[in-house]
């Protein structure tokens, strides 16, 4: 996996306020939502946003007894090869608990002159 240019498509940073691993373009952080940019690029760039995928589910352990769970996710590309595979949570649910899991994909139109096809 390469690591894209800063300026192309895909290029990241870190998120001053959480740390994580966020899009160069993003102006609101995914993760912990804070603000990041308020230029008229970015503003553009976030009507663009669609949510192509969301999936939620909630789940309930069988009655009587306790299960622990661990939410994996997995990117892969074209070719079925794993980009990114990362273990987002674990824990224990007890009778009587419930935990619902959602998972969403974000896309933004990567726009100007640095949006052009990587060769
Ligand atoms: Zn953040």
């Amino acid at each position: 996996m390469s690591t894209p240019r800063p300026g192309t498509p895909g290029a990241t940073r870190a998120c001053p306020h959480c740390k994580a691993t966020i899009l160069e373009s993003a102006s609101v952080c995914p993760a912990c939502r804070g603000h990041l940019r308020y230029d008229e690029a970015s503003i553009l760039r976030d009507k663009s946003k669609v949510v192509p995928l969301r999936i939620e589910g909630t789940l309930v352990p069988p009655a009587g007894d306790a299960f622990e769970y661990a939410m994996v996710l997995s990117i892969r590309n074209e070719r079925g090869e794993e980009v990114n595979r990362q273990v987002i949570g674990v824990g224990a649910l007890f009778d009587g608990e419930e935990r619902s899991f959602t998972l969403q994909v974000e896309m933004t139109e990567a726009s100007g002159a640095k949006a052009r096809r990587k060769h």
